[in-house]
C-alpha cells in the first residue's frame, strides 16, 4: 500500500513514528502549519515553526524515506490573539517557498470577528499565490461553523476544486460534497471519527475528492489511521485501487495544485548520512551509531 498523509504534524512525533509509517507504506506527507500548544507571544516564534517545516522537518522526513511537505498559515485559534496578527503581513514570504503546497490551516475556531478578518486575508492570499487552501472546521459546533465557512469560500471567489474543507463527519460530508470543495476527514483512535465510519462513508458518497487523513499531533493520536484506514476499506471489499485512489491519487490531485510537489522515491535513502545545518538524526540503527 503506498500511502500520503495529507495533515500530519509531525514535529510533534518521534523518529519511531517515523519509522512505523515507513514501513506501513507512507511515502509522502502534508505537515500543516498550526498552533503549538502553548500559547505564542509573537511574529518570531511563528518564523522559526514555518523555517522549521521547510527546513528541519522535511530534512528529518527524508532520513526516514519520506517526502515531506507543508502548509503555511496562522491559524484560527492564534487569530484571536493580537500578539500573533502581524504574521500576516510575512506570511506572502513563505507563500513563495518550495514544499509549501497550500495556505493553510485557515478557518474557524470560535467564529469571531477576529477570525473572519483572519480567513478572509488568507483566501485572498491564496488566490494571489495560486495555491490551494487547508480549511480547519471547528470540532464544536461543526455544522454552523462548516455553514459558515463554506459561504465564506465562496464569497472569495476562489474555485472550490482548490479547497479543501478538513475535520468532516456525518453531518457536514453532504454540505461540503454539494459545495464542489473537497472532502477532508481526520480518524482519531477513540473520539470524533474512526475508520470504519470512513469506510461507511466513503460507500455512501464515493472516492471522488476524499482525502483521509491521521491529523496526528502532541494529543491522543495515532500516525498509522491512513493505513489502518486502507486495511478497512479492504476488509469492507473496497478494492485495492479504490484504496490508492483515496490514499494516494487524491492528495496527490489536491496538492499537486501548488505545482510543488516531490514525490520521487528518496534515493538511497537509508545510507543517509548528511546533516542539516550540523545536526544529524540518529536513526537507531546500531551501524550508524557511531559518531
Ligand atoms: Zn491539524
Amino acid at each position: 500500500m503506498r500511502l500520503f498523509d495529507p495533515h500530519i504534524h509531525m514535529t510533534s512525533r518521534t523518529t519511531d513514528d517515523y519509522e512505523a509509517m515507513y514501513a506501513a507504506g507512507v511515502r509522502a506527507l502534508v505537515e500543516p502549519a498550526f498552533w503549538l500548544g502553548q500559547p505564542r507571544t509573537g511574529v518570531s516564534s511563528f518564523t522559526d515553526y514555518f523555517d522549521g517545516l521547510i527546513g528541519w522537518e522535511r530534512f528529518r522526513a527524508a532520513q526516514f524515506g519520506i517526502r515531506h511537505h507543508c502548509t503555511i498559515a496562522l491559524n484560527p485559534k492564534e487569530a484571536n490573539d493580537p500578539r500573533c496578527t502581524p504574521v500576516l503581513d510575512v506570511l506572502p514570504r513563505y507563500l513563495a517557498k518550495d514544499g509549501v503546497v497550500a495556505v493553510g490551516e485557515v478557518g474557524y475556531d470560535s467564529m469571531t470577528p477576529a477570525e473572519d478578518d483572519a480567513f478572509a486575508r488568507q483566501l485572498e492570499m491564496a488566490k494571489e499565490h495560486d495555491l490551494p487552501v487547508l480549511v480547519h472546521t471547528p470540532h464544536r459546533d461543526k455544522l454552523e461553523g462548516t455553514k459558515r465557512t463554506l459561504a465564506v469560500v465562496a464569497e472569495s471567489g476562489i474555485a472550490p476544486e482548490r479547497v479543501v474543507v478538513d475535520h468532516l463527519n456525518e453531518v457536514t460530508v453532504g454540505l461540503v460534497k454539494e459545495s464542489g470543495c473537497w472532502m477532508g476527514f481526520s480518524i482519531y483512535p477513540d473520539t470524533k471519527m474512526d475508520e470504519q465510519r470512513m469506510v461507511a462513508i466513503l460507500r455512501e458518497h464515493g472516492t471522488e475528492k476524499m482525502l483521509v487523513n491521521s491529523a496526528a499531533d502532541w494529543g491522543r493520536s495515532d500516525p498509522l489511521k491512513v493505513h489502518k484506514t486502507g486495511l478497512a476499506m479492504l476488509d469492507g471489499g473496497f478494492t485495492e485501487s479504490d484504496v490508492d485512489t483515496v490514499l494516494w491519487d487524491n492528495p496527490v490531485t489536491f496538492y499537486g495544485q501548488s505545482g510543488r510537489l516531490v514525490l520521487d522515491e528518496l534515493p538511497g535513502f537509508s545510507a543517509a548520512k548528511e546533516t542539516f545545518e550540523g545536526n544529524s538524526v540518529l536513526r537507531g540503527g546500531r551501524d550508524e551509531a557511531v559518531a
